[in-house]
């Protein structure tokens, strides 16, 4: 959905069942605060806790996320051994589909035979023609194939639904991955190539050249797509075209059949995503055979189905996927793998199921005072910008009263009567599931924009911003002890619940979230000088992220991350702001020896300590917006100089920076 993407907190969670406030035990004595704060604050913890082997990392937000799959776990093996649940009750899908994905056995005799039909369509193709509506029926149940259509929030209309397309169809993570030339990018394409030649194998396909093919194919896909950072550019991938002009832009995609065949009624205009890739998939599709069309259209069908069929299968996916792309050697277990499956094919049904036994209202109210509270400082930081012209001041603090905010779960679930869960294979209902989806999609086009609705599960440890519905989400897993907990030193709330709340509300005026309204609509409010300005501030942060080495080639992407960097930096500066409101109140005293204001800091490292896999760290690098927690909290902190203070931060001090280098930005 575009309305989230790339602004996912990515949260993590402090575990702290026992006592309240800050981990004592996790700080590493021997560092000194202002040579390396993470490791500080986190060092004696991640000395004690390696990475699990069926774990790609290992953190804050794992070991909560660990809780939360036990109560999960114990919801569904209760309604899984129910068989008195009414007939298309939430009780009666999510046990009906939880059965089934235990059933290890019947995938074992199922084999590739639920996939059969769609690679018999495609054995079955006599001309070009009859690719496109093909593809469409594929779209509609999930299956990922040449390129993406759904239909979102307009950006520059914010109250209507208008259809997109975009670029799609790699088997690899990023476009990057491509076209980089290093020796470990190269041993990862070769490892892509054996793997698609196994799975091929495995169903049964495939010939010598196979996995070779396919990746020449996906290349020629992915040489006119645009990369991670390129895609963060909204304005750029908003071209917008009538109906008319499309189909006859890209006559060999023949966009009428496909829209005809997706069931998506006439309409007037929709936006191409990224205009030179439609151009070369035009081309592609002229001069490419049949054959090597329905090899590609072959392994999408493979590539889609791996991950739900017998464990060979499985098996060879998870090792590219995982191992490979990560460095997880072991998968999970299957109870943990079946929560999984049932967040993806009926997640807003075990949903409530989980805020049955784990919300309770008086969270969701002192969440709400914070947020308050929070709103109310970033208000007297606005106000006391030396930057900022009154001009643009003003028209930030309507767009930042104008947030709206949502707690918990969705006031209205989704209605999943027409969603059927059977007993007939896992594949079967995944693909019932996205068709499902889809059409809940495609019946939005022509209606009022549905408010209610929620980008993220409420059991997901997470929150969000919408810069469309400008619009903050904290789901009911997030709003639990520890992370936020009444009981708690206020150190720790305004460090971890309160940076949070800071960081979802600065993705209002991160460099992207800035180019949207109050009313949702990518439209500028900026003087042109107090925009300069503001390129001019954010580009410190470019530039210090991109000194951030992890190893001798790979270095943080300061523009990739740009958006979650300021979130970060804006969103701690403010949540400081709020908790010296609040010692003014209710003044703070020393704590393990910790004053309030060294306690907050720490509240803060501590939520982002965690072990990666250096595999997973290359791929959170090269594809996650994201930067790793260590960088959250060392270049979050090193421009602060209120972290300067409540540590007697010196120069010479490796987190030091001169005050002319530090970014400050909201
Ligand atoms: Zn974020």
């Amino acid at each position: 959905m575009i309305c989230c993407t790339g602004l996912f907190l990515g949260l993590a969670f402090v575990q702290n069942t026992k006592q309240k406030g800050i981990d004592i035990a996790a700080i590493d004595k021997a560092v000194q605060p202002g040579a390396d704060f993470y490791r500080f604050a986190n060092g004696t913890w991640l000395k004690e806790n390696p990475i699990p082997a069926s774990e790609s990392r290992w953190g804050s937000f794992n070991i909560v996320a660990e809780r939360n799959n036990l109560v999960l776990r114990e919801i569904l093996e209760s309604v899984a051994n129910d068989k008195t649940a009414t007939k298309g009750s939430a009780k009666d899908k999510v046990g009906t589909f939880y059965r089934l994905f235990l059933d290890e056995a019947k995938r074992e005799k199922q084999g590739v035979s639920p996939a059969k039909a769609d690679l018999d369509d495609i054995n079955n193709l006599k001309n070009k023609n009859e690719i496109i509506p093909l593809i469409a029926k594929f779209h509609r149940k999930g299956i990922r194939s040449f390129f993406g259509f759904y239909i979102g929030q307009d950006l520059k209309n914010s109250t209507t639904y208008i259809p997109y397309i975009s670029q799609g169809g790699l088997g690899l993570p990023d476009r990057d991955y491509y076209f980089k030339t290093d020796a470990k990018s190269q041993k990862t394409k070769e490892e892509y190539v054996k793997h698609v030649d196994e799975i091929a194998k495995l169903f049964g396909l495939g010939s010598a050249q196979f996995g070779q093919d396919i990746l020449a194919f996906e290349m020629a896909l992915a040489k006119p797509s645009m990369n991670r950072t390129e895609r963060r550019n909204q304005e750029k991938q908003y071209n917008k075209r009538s109906y008319n002009q499309l189909v006859q832009a890209y006559p060999a995609i023949d966009f009428k059949t496909y829209f005809s065949e997706i069931k998506l009624s006439k309409f007037d205009s929709l936006i191409v995503s990224q205009p030179a890739f439609f151009e070369a998939l035009n081309q592609m599709l002229t001069t490419q055979s049949l054959e090597s069309i329905k090899a590609y259209l072959n392994w999408n069908v493979m590539n889609t189905s791996a991950g739900y069929l017998n464990s060979a299968l499985e098996k060879q996916n998870f090792y590219f996927y995982s191992t490979v792309l990560t460095g997880t050697t072991e998968q999970k277990p299957l109870w943990k793998r079946g929560i999984a499956a049932s967040n993806s094919i009926v997640g807003e049904l075990l949903g409530q199921l989980f805020v049955e036994k784990t919300f309770t209202p008086e969270s969701k109210k002192r969440v709400n005072a914070m947020v308050d509270d929070i709103v109310a400082a970033f208000k007297v930081r606005i106000n006391g910008l030396t930057w900022m012209s009154n001009e643009t001041k003003e028209k930030a603090l309507v767009k930042l009263a104008s947030f709206n905010r949502k707690f918990g779960y969705p006031d209205k679930w989704k209605d999943y009567s027409k969603l059927d869960i059977k007993d007939d294979s896992y594949l079967a209902n995944q693909y019932r599931a996205a068709e499902f989806g889809f059409q809940d999609m495609i019946n939005n086009l022509g209606n009022p924009i549905d408010r209610g609705r929620w980008g993220m599960l409420p059991q997901t440890v997470n929150a969000y911003y919408s810069p469309t519905l400008n619009e903050i989400v904290f789901p009911a897993a997030i709003m639990q002890p520890p992370f936020f907990d009444a009981d708690a030193d206020d150190a720790v709330n305004y460090g971890s619940i309160g940076a949070v709340i800071g960081h979802e509300l600065t993705h209002g005026f991160d460099d992207q979230g800035a180019k949207y309204g109050a009313d949702g609509n990518l439209k500028s409010w900026w003087t042109e000088e107090d925009k300069r300005l503001f390129e001019g501030k954010t580009k410190v942060l470019v530039n210090q992220f991109n000194n951030y080495y992890v190893s001798d080639s790979l270095h943080i992407n300061g523009e990739l991350t740009l958006g979650e960097n300021i979130a970060d930096l804006g969103g701690l500066t403010i949540a400081y702001e709020a908790y010296q409101m609040r010692l003014k109140k209710n003044a703070g005293t020393v704590i393990n020896g910790f004053t309030p204001e060294q306690r907050f800091f720490i509240g803060f490292a501590q939520i982002w300590k965690n072990n990666v896999r250096p595999e997973a760290l290359r791929q959170l690098i090269l594809t996650d917006p994201h930067s790793p927690g260590e960088f959250r909290v060392l270049g979050t902190l090193s421009n602060m100089p209120q972290f300067y203070e409540a540590f007697g931060i010196k120069e010479g001090d490796k987190m030091h920076r001169n005050s002319a280098d530090r970014a400050d930005i909201w």
